[in-house]
Parts: C-alpha cells; structure tokens; sequence
C-alpha cells in the first residue's frame, strides 16, 4: 500500500473518532512511527503530508535525521538508556518515554535547550512494559522541578495488545485522569497538555479517550523493510 492512501484512510478514521466524541480534528498530531522501514518509505510519509516522525533508537532515527530532506518533528519513543542521551538530545523534538530521575538529570545535563518530555505511564501494569505505575507519577512530576531544561508537556502510554476495549478504554482513562491531576497543580514546568495514546490497533479508542498524539506504525508506513 501506498503510504498516500493509508494516509487518506487514517485521517478519515481520525476524522470519525473525532465527531464521535465531538472533539476538532485538529487536536490530533499524527506520529508516523518509522522505527520498522527505510528511510525512503519515510520519505514517502513526509511527501503524504505527515509531518511529525517517531523512532524507538539511536541508529534509526541519527540515519533517517541526516538523509530526509523535509525536516520533520521528531519523537523520540522508545525506551531510553540513560547513556544513549548524549547522542540523540540535539536531533529530538520530543521525548516521550521519561520514565526515572536519573533519565530526568541526564537529559537536564545534555540539553542546551527545554526539551519537551512525556511521562511514559504504564497504565496496564504488564510486568514487560516499560513506565511508571500510575500511582507514583504524580510525585515522580513533583520531583521534577529542579531540571529545568525539560518541560513536561504530556503523558505517553501502550495499551496491552488486545482486541478487548474493554480494557483499552481503561487504560487511557487511566492515563486522562492523571493528566487532569498533574494539570491541577499548576506546575509552570508540567503543562501537561499532551496525551500520547493509541497505536494502529487502537488510535480510535484512544482520540475517544482524550489522546492529542497518536503513534502509528504499520497501518500507516508498513512494518517491512
Ligand atoms: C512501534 C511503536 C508504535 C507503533 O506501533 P504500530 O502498532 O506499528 O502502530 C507506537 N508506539 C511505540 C512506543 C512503539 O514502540
């Protein structure tokens, strides 16, 4: 499939979630996530129309960085080791997978600039995911305020890989009432604005849920090289 016509197809179904739930279109950032294909297919998304791209590595995202012409917004969103900052810090627009104070202090020490940061969450609690349980990231945000080059603009959370919506729903509901939580305390370095929620098997239950980015990876560029 052409990444044009997958493109067409998701914004359409954005579209509908959108009107559901009577929420503007425009709330919604699409994230082609291109951590599975070449740089030409990420090409192709960009020549499409889409304007942000996410990378879970180093490598893919310092290749694509350098050969596309169009520059995009960068996500950063796969988990971070703490001693690959270094190397991704200037090429990064957001960070989505902040997830322990020592991250917090070593992109606060890379950074010659805000970096803006999500929370990643884990909202299902499954021992395999990466994030914090939902019932300390209020005082992980709390204990944030030191590191001032990094901005909390969001939380960032996966749902389990379900059909079960049910279940789904719960998760980014979970998610939601943090972010009107943290939103509550006023925190000039936590905004928190952003929910970054929904992959391809879930991106319309998600936009019902509240999320304002939405990663998607196989339904919009494929997961083939
Ligand atoms: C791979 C990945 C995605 C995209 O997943 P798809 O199911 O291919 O859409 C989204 N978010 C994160 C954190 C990922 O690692």
């Amino acid at each position: 499939m052409l990444v044009k016509d997958n493109f067409e197809k998701i914004e359409k179904n954005i579209e509908e979630a959108c009107v559901k739930v009577n929420r503007p279109k425009n709330d919604i950032t699409l994230i082609a996530v291109t951590k599975y294909v070449t740089i030409e297919r990420a090409q192709e998304a960009l020549e499409a129309g889409v304007r942000h791209l996410g990378e879970n590595r180093e490598d893919g995202l310092l290749a694509k960085f350098e050969i596309l012409k169009d520059k995009p917004v960068w996500h950063f969103i796969g988990s971070l080791q703490t001693r690959k900052v270094k190397s991704i810090i200037d090429y990064v627009d957001y960070i989505h997978s902040l997830d322990r104070l020592s991250l917090a202090k070593e992109i606060h020490k890379r950074a010659d600039r805000t970096i803006k940061c999500l929370v990643q969450v884990n909202t299902s609690q499954e021992e395999t995911k990466h994030g914090l349980a939902p019932e300390e990231t209020i005082n992980f945000i709390k204990n944030l305020a030191e590191y001032t080059n990094i901005q909390i603009v969001g939380l960032m959370t996966m749902a389990p890989f379900t059909d079960d919506e049910a279940q789904l729903r719960s998760c980014f509901q979970t998610l939601k009432r943090l972010q009107t939580e943290i939103q509550a305390m006023h925190l000039d370095y936590a905004p928190c604005i952003e929910l970054s929620m929904g992959m391809s098997n879930d991106y319309s239950i998600a936009i019902e849920e509240g999320a304002t980015m939405i990663r998607i990876g196989t339904a919009l560029v494929g997961n083939e090289k």
